[in-house]
């Protein structure tokens, strides 16, 4: 069954609201084995809504709709189901009883504008609302050229009464598919994406069981794995072979799964060991600070941390940059590193050194970053390639330096 989501509403299409809906649909369909295809937003316009349902009956066994069903003006939702059918709008006794019902338990009067929502296209189905006015609508359209139909259903916009008319009326109907979809998420660092899928080849490639897709944010890659199957336990077991292939490609820059980041893993790995860590950080705000005490936990590995613009740096640090003239450099952040691990007593130190002074709109002229971890002998140093963008390069910079900690603490 292939299956798409259409989601109504000018305040989504002008940038107001975010269309969560479509993606929560998503997910349920998913997790009962049905695909869906497309995500159209579209605007309160009666044309384009009966345009965009027509190529959608066309493509897709299975259309849900959520928004326009209110009562006001710009709700056109049950109008573009009519016009598509050429059906009149009809009323329907007992969702006005009900409308009605629910407005004498609030104790006020009906509007007369909420009538329309027990208006619905003849040959259609209200879909009752337990936890609003506007009942859902659910019809089947016959497929020009096809002997099969269309099953549309339309339900709110308000995420609160979807959800539940989703579960609890639209799901039962669905001829769910035989198969259940499982999704697991892989997350590497260190490497492009461009680099990732050469590396990963024939996994990546269109048509595999299960899907591997590759997105990338921020420097960190993740590999998106699609499993298809009879049941929960094979898709589990597909998953994991295809991790398992993963693993033996690209083990080195695999640091987590799901939603574990950079800061999840050092905190995990130096608590394990009992050991700790202390930062000293210019020109990222404290952001690789920020990124430690975000996990839970972080307290008993996390020592503190220095942070500190250009020239601000503490007296005791400043010299280690500006002696020799080697601030920016690798000699300064490994300096940098020791002063903090010292200072701080600590197990580790990382320490990085952005130039924020220099212009980000300068692509000759690159701001440079050195990221340094020092412990009992281990002394190591990069330069990170930074790229036009400044909120990128601490983004990037900060994860590089947790990286380069993992790396160290799995080396063990
Ligand atoms: P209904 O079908 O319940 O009448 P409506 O289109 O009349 O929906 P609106 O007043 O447009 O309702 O929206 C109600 C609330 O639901 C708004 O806060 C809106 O942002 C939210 N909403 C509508 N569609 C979505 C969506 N796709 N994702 C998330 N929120 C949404
Ligand atoms: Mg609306």
């Amino acid at each position: 069954m292939r299956a798409e989501i259409i989601a109504i509403g000018s305040e989504l299409t002008n940038g107001e609201k975010l269309d969560t809906n479509s993606q929560w649909l998503s997910t349920q369909l998913a997790s009962v084995g049905i695909s869906t295809h497309f995500h159209t937003t579209i605007a309160d316009h009666l044309d384009e809504l009966v345009e965009q349902l027509r190529l959608s009956i066309r493509r897709s066994d299975l259309v849900l709709i959520t928004g326009g069903l209110g009562p006001t003006l710009d709700d056109l939702t049950r109008q573009a189901m009519a016009e598509l059918t050429g059906a009149d709008l009809a009323l329907d006794e007992n969702s006005l009883q009900i409308i009605e019902n629910m407005f004498l338990q609030r104790d006020r009067e009906m509007p007369e504008r909420n009538r329309i929502q027990a208006l619905f296209p003849q040959g259609s189905e209200p879909i009752e609302n337990m936890h609003g006015t506007a009942p859902g609508i659910w019809m089947e359209v016959p497929r020009e050229n096809l002997n099969t139909n269309c099953c549309i259903a339309a339900m709110p916009g308000v995420p609160s009464e979807m959800k539940p008319m989703f579960t609890q009326s639209i799901l039962p109907r669905l001829s769910t598919g035989t198969n259940v979809i499982r999704f697991a998420r892989i997350n590497c660092f260190g490497m492009g994406e461009s680099k990732t899928e050469e590396i990963l080849g024939d996994i990546t490639s269109r048509g595999r069981d299960p899907e591997v897709g590759i997105t990338a944010h921020e420097a960190t890659i993740t590999l998106r794995i699609k499993a298809t199957g009879k049941s929960v336990e094979v898709c589990e077991q597909k998953i994991s072979e295809t991790c398992d292939l993963i693993h033996e490609r690209i083990g080195d820059y695999i640091y987590g799964y799901e939603d574990e980041e950079l800061e999840h893993v050092v905190v995990a790995l130096l608590s394990e060991r009992g050991q700790t860590l202390a930062t000293c950080e210019c020109g990222t705000g404290g952001l690789l600070s920020y990124r430690l005490t975000d996990v839970t936990g972080s307290t008993t590995c996390y020592a503190g941390g220095t942070i500190s613009g250009m020239p601000g740096l503490p007296a005791d640090q400043q010299n280690n940059l500006v002696d020799d003239g080697y601030q920016f450099s690798a000699s300064g952040a490994i300096s940098l590193a020791k002063e903090t691990r010292e200072k701080y007593a600590s197990n580790y130190a990382l320490s990085i050194v952005l130039d924020v002074n220099q212009s980000w709109q300068d692509a000759e002229n690159i701001p440079q970053a050195f990221i340094a971890l020092v412990a009992e002998g281990v002394e190591l140093v990069e330069e990170i390639g930074l790229t036009v963008n400044r909120a990128i390069a601490k983004s990037r910079v900060t994860k590089a330096a947790l990286n380069l900690l993992r790396s160290d603490l799995t080396r063990l």
